[in-house]
């Protein structure tokens, strides 16, 4: 990983990614000005990303932000672009608070570093420090940016790793930007507000604009292709089947968060929120 440099993924379309949490950031420039996709995770580091680009692209002004998600690694820089116009799901406005005091009251209960995410202390007081800055601009099921040359489309299919999550779309290069519907230097991650029975459709509908030429670009790692995307589908989909079919059996909570099933394609302790959020979404038949 050339951290923090900006590759072209292909034709005007970039992506750079940062050691802490392993947060991609893309740029999109057209005439009219770039949009920038995430922020990563704090007003500091929002600030390295805006230095980045000013070193690497000297002329290009950020005209766009947009935040894939609510989540803290991809939002908190926001405060960094001030005149940047900055979009996202209407979900992400609504719930951008109740994730600062999410994030806020992990810091406050575990503060240290952790070389496996790349974060230090100092970054997590950053974090903790950071002022919120919302969109400016949210929509429910898509909305088009106009670079003057060129269009990137905002598109949300539905519920799945948070309730907001979209695809970042630049159809003239043949672009996808799945934020972290999809994961490629980890499984995905099942948080306290995941979906984990809707996730798969949700990424099947993202896939009707996703061919085998296309590069998507997840929410952390490099940009994977159709094949990486539908694998991970089907082990999002299994993960739902198994926990809906333990769900709808009556199982206990607590011995589904524990009891192993070789058909799970992740770690079942990576799996306690989704299990939890499973058990809170449906009831038993
Ligand atoms: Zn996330």
């Amino acid at each position: 990983m050339d951290a923090g440099r900006f590759v072209e993924v292909a034709d005007r379309v970039w992506h750079a990614r940062f050691p802490q949490w392993d947060v991609g950031v893309g740029l999109v420039p057209g005439r009219d000005g770039a949009v920038l996709v995430d922020t990563r995770a704090s007003g500091v580091q929002g600030g390295a990303v805006v230095a980045a680009v000013r070193a690497q692209f000297p002329g290009v002004r950020v005209r766009h932000v947009v935040n894939t998600h609510v989540h803290f690694d991809h939002t908190f820089g926001n405060i960094a672009f001030a005149g940047a116009t900055i979009h996202a799901h209407d979900r992400v406005a609504a719930t951008l608070d109740g994730e600062a005091r999410r994030i806020r009251a992990a810091i406050a209960a575990d503060c240290s570093d952790c070389p496996e995410y790349g974060y230090t202390v100092a970054d997590l007081d950053e974090v903790a420090q950071t002022r919120l800055r919302p969109p400016d601009c949210t929509f429910g099921s898509s909305a088009t940016i106009d670079l003057g040359d060129r269009v990137v489309t905002l598109l949300h299919t539905g519920r799945g790793h948070t309730d907001g999550d979209i695809a970042v779309q630049v159809p003239d290069a043949d672009v996808v930007f799945l934020g972290d519907l999809v994961e490629q230097s980890a499984h995905p991650s099942l948080g306290p507000d995941c979906w984990p029975l809707e996730w798969p459709d949700t990424l099947g509908s993202q896939l009707n604009w996703v061919g085998p030429d296309t590069v998507v670009v997840p929410g952390h790692g490099r940009p994977v292709d159709e094949q990486f995307v539908c694998r991970q589908q089907g082990e999002l989909a299994t993960v739902a089947a198994v926990l809906r079919e333990r769900r709808l059996a009556g199982m206990p909570l607590a011995d589904a968060a524990r009891e192993p099933d070789h058909r799970l394609p992740y770690p079942l302790a990576d799996l306690a929120d989704a299990v939890a959020c499973v058990w809170a979404q449906l009831e038993p038949s």
